[in-house]
């Protein structure tokens, strides 16, 4: 079994990425700006938005983070986007998700100016993925094709079996693998809450992606022998006997399927670190595609 370290290939695209802004800084060019909106202090978001911003630091980024109260109007939300939308300084930005009920995030979404939409959740950026044009890729996926790449896991012909379709982790993630390119050429199948048998569909699959927000859900039942599993889920769940009260989990019961695994991703240190270093990666492709 291989372990499919995020970690690893992230630290390595974030070395990449620090060396080309050395390059932008040496030539007297613009330094890549990411900004990131938060709409009040769910602790997960802010996690992730503390998360970004470090990342940003590490590779040599500007980045800016515009928080906002928990009971923003949407009217108001969405003329700080257009502020942002006109701040020719930010190259790119994510407003982090979710947001609270009051304000439609289909809306928020689409506000968001295409050249500067690095998370990829716009509808402009998603019809470019499907017709596989340049563009910005959504994180998350994006990410899991950068690992898939990183150790040359054979994708050709193989049975993907993507579980949940979120649009921003499971549908376009069903699309990637389905792309004539590597990684993809996969026969893929979109699994989700109303698939029949799915214990049975996961255990058909070569390449088995999972991203359904379910803790330990893939059990080693639903897993064939040789197959590659990856863990998008994340969870905190408790664990009295850790420090901090609780541990870290994936959607997938790791240490029962790793040993029937030929490839497998971790939780922490998996698809996590990746979705950070693609949108470093969009960032860097906004300042360039000005
Ligand atoms: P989501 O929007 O909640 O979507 C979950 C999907 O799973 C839906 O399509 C749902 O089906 C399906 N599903 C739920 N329960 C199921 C069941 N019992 N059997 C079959 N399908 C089921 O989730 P998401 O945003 O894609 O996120 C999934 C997980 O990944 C979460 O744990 C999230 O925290 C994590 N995540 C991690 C990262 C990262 O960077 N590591 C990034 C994004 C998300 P229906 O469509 O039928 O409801």
């Amino acid at each position: 079994m291989q372990l499919v370290s995020g970690k690893e290939v992230s630290n390595k695209v974030k070395d990449e990425i620090a060396l080309e802004v050395q390059k932008l800084k040496n030539n007297g060019s613009k330094i890549p700006h990411l900004a990131a909106v938060i709409v009040g202090k769910d602790g997960a978001s802010q996690t992730y938005v503390n998360a970004k911003v470090k990342a940003c630091d590490r590779v040599g980024f500007n980045s800016t983070l515009v928080q906002l109260d928990e009971d923003i109007t949407e009217e108001l939300l969405l003329l700080e986007i257009e502020k942002l939308n006109s701040n020719i300084d930010i190259d790119g930005y994510i407003v982090q998700l979710p947001l609270p009920n009051h304000i439609n995030e289909q809306k928020v979404t689409e506000s968001v100016d295409p050249k500067k939409d690095v998370d990829g959740f716009h509808p402009v950026s998603l019809g470019k993925m499907l017709l596989h044009l340049p563009g910005f890729l959504p994180a998350t996926p994006y990410g899991i094709i950068e690992m898939i790449k990183h150790y040359n896991i054979p994708t050709e012909g193989k049975h993907c079996v993507v579980l949940g379709r979120s649009h921003i982790v499971g549908s376009p993630m069903s699309v990637l693998m389905a792309r004539k390119d590597y990684p993809g050429n996969c026969t893929v199948t979109l699994a989700h809450s109303r698939t029949q048998n799915l214990d049975q569909v996961a255990a058909s699959a070569d390449i088995l992606i999972v991203a359904i927000g379910k803790p330990e859900f893939v059990t080693a039942d639903m897993v064939k022998e040789g197959a590659t599993v990856i863990d998008v889920g994340i969870h905190r769940i408790e664990d009295v006997s850790k420090k901090s009260g609780f541990r870290l989990v994936g959607d997938v019961k790791f240490d029962e399927v790793a040993p029937k695994c030929a490839f497998i991703s971790p939780v922490p240190g998996g698809v996590g670190p990746m979705t950070i270093a693609s949108l470093l990666k969009n960032t860097l492709l906004a300042v360039k595609g000005k």
